[in-house]
């Protein structure tokens, strides 16, 4: 309770981004780094991502916990690299992003491999590399798994993605465990697979898993999915289909303006490691958003002020390329002017320069602001970068991660050339 009071007597914004009163982040200004590296710039606290890893392992509890970082969350191959050093595996969902890990340099065996339309080649690459799991989710799937390992000599090592029908309570595109969701294996459907699996000479069982959905805040629909699993797995288990791991899949949300999280890292991971018991069962679990979300920032500058029909309208030099969580899902963010302490007056709706209405960062937002001021949004660091795009041919920001004080550039800003690249006259 303490904690909680003493954390809200900031502004909000401020601990969300781990951005102190002078407007720095691990002893660095922001400001400064809008000055040395440009803008929109996305800047990462990498001490704050080791922190909530690390969190998730403070379960007190002598047993292990295996994480398998969702990396779509954030691919920068800098993070990748970082939170293998922690000992993370990665969750992947397509080549690309085995091939991100291989590049980087993580372990192909602390891989696992999630996504409904998994490509033959996909499958060749993964099975080449050696990951450490398909999680599976169709009966196609699964056998054609198995004729594709069984064509390269291999046996590819499964779990099946149930589905367990929980209801995560968050935004209709992130909720991802309900039966009419494309994810997963219905939990009936479950044990005639595996019975099918345990005897192909090119598949080796090795668990079970899921993953129900995304920004979730309490714990009842972790233990809900976890008690459905489990239930599968002592099934399995009793007619001789040995497990060695249950995967209880990502989904931990991160405070917001308007949502403070009660439940921490650690609360999740002692809960469920609680749940799994005596079983002779590995936990694992899939955290994107909840290792990087806080942990990451977008820069922006004012470029104008206009006035019109009543509503004033901050402009910036970020849009909805750079960040598209606001105009897909809705999210607001909680925007900080670090160039000028706020009038206490002033409402603006926060745009950025994209043809489209749905450009809009924040409606009625308590801001002011000036040209050329930097404007911070917080919160960024999952589902940021990864998702942003070239629309209105606009080159993509530069990322920077902040370590021990020191600020490194870990992919420079695109440029016009980069832009089209790719294309042939
Ligand atoms: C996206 C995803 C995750 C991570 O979800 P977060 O909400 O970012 O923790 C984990 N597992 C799978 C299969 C996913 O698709």
């Amino acid at each position: 309770m303490m904690a909680r009071q003493r954390r809200r007597s900031r502004p909000v914004s401020e601990f969300l981004s781990g951005m102190d009163a002078q407007g720095c982040v691990g002893g660095v200004s922001l400001v400064d780094l809008v000055a040395e590296f440009g803008s929109p710039l996305y800047v990462y606290d990498g001490d704050a991502i080791r922190g909530q890893f690390r969190a998730y392992l403070a379960h007190g509890l002598p047993r292990e916990l295996q994480l398998h970082f969702a990396m779509k969350a954030n691919s920068n191959l800098a993070i990748l690299r970082l939170l293998a050093a922690e000992g993370a595996g990665f969750d992947i969902v397509s080549g690309g992003e085995l091939a991100r890990v291989l590049q980087a340099g993580g372990d192909a065996a602390q891989v696992v491999f999630s996504g409904v339309a998994k490509s033959d080649a996909e499958m060749q690459a993964a099975l080449a590399a050696g990951i450490g799991c398909f999680n599976v989710e169709s009966a196609a799937e699964l056998q054609c798994l198995a004729e594709v390992a069984s064509a390269m000599g291999k046996v590819a090592p499964v779990a099946l993605r149930v589905n367990p029908d929980v209801d995560a309570k968050t935004h209709p595109y992130i909720s991802t465990g309900m039966r009419e969701n494309k994810f997963g294996v219905a939990l009936e459907d479950a044990p005639a697979l595996y019975r099918w699996a345990a005897v192909q000479p090119s598949l080796r069982v090795v668990g079970v898993g899921c993953h129900i959905g995304s920004q979730i805040r309490s714990l009842a629909p972790f233990l809900q999915a976890a008690d459905s699993v489990l239930t599968l797995a002592d099934a399995l288990v009793a007619e001789g289909i040995a497990l060695g791991h249950v995967d209880l899949g990502g989904g931990l949300g991160i405070e917001t303006a308007d949502d403070f999280m009660a439940l921490t890292p650690a609360d999740l991971s002692r809960a469920l490691l609680e749940r799994v018991g005596e079983r002779p069962l590995r936990l694992h679990l899939q955290p994107g958003r909840s290792l990087v979300g806080n942990a990451g920032l977008l820069l922006s500058q004012v470029v104008f002020r206009k006035s019109q029909s009543g509503r004033d309208f901050l402009m910036l030099d970020a849009a909805m390329n750079d960040y598209v969580r606001p105009a897909l899902y809705q999210v607001r963010p909680s925007l900080v002017n670090v160039s000028r302490p706020y009038d206490g007056v002033s409402r603006m709706d926060v745009v950025g320069p994209v043809c489209e209405s749905s450009d809009t960062f924040a409606r009625d937002f308590p801001i002011c602001g000036e040209r050329g001021d930097v404007v911070v949004i917080p919160g960024t660091g999952a589902y940021g970068f990864s998702m942003a795009s070239n629309y209105n041919s606009r080159p993509r920001p530069a990322e920077v991660l902040i370590e021990g004080g020191q600020a490194r550039l870990i992919r420079r800003r695109e440029t016009f050339a980069d832009l089209w690249a790719q294309e042939v006259l």
